[in-house]
């Protein structure tokens, strides 16, 4: 999945960092850094993270990474659904 945060809204809550440390962390009090792309290990965290910010900064695309894996299991995922 990819993941961006609107910088310009975030407020440096932390909420994030709390819920997803290994994608979003914070450096002194505001200055938050995270990880662009996170595995499918990190959904569940991000999600959560995503819902709990405050502002809303935290936009999370889950198709985005489909062209990255291989065609099979796009195939396999697309019967899926
Ligand atoms: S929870 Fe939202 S406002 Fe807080 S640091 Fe994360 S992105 Fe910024």
């Amino acid at each position: 999945m990819r993941i961006v945060v609107d910088l310009n809204r975030c407020e440096g809550y932390a909420q994030c960092a709390f819920l997803a440390p290994d994608v979003f962390t914070m450096h002194g009090e505001e200055a938050l850094m995270y990880t662009p792309h996170a595995g499918d290990a990190q959904r569940e965290h991000v999600m959560r993270a995503a819902a709990a910010c405050p502002v809303q900064a935290i936009l999370v695309d889950q198709r985005d990474d489909q062209a990255d894996e291989p065609a099979a299991q796009r195939e396999a995922e697309a019967h899926v659904r």
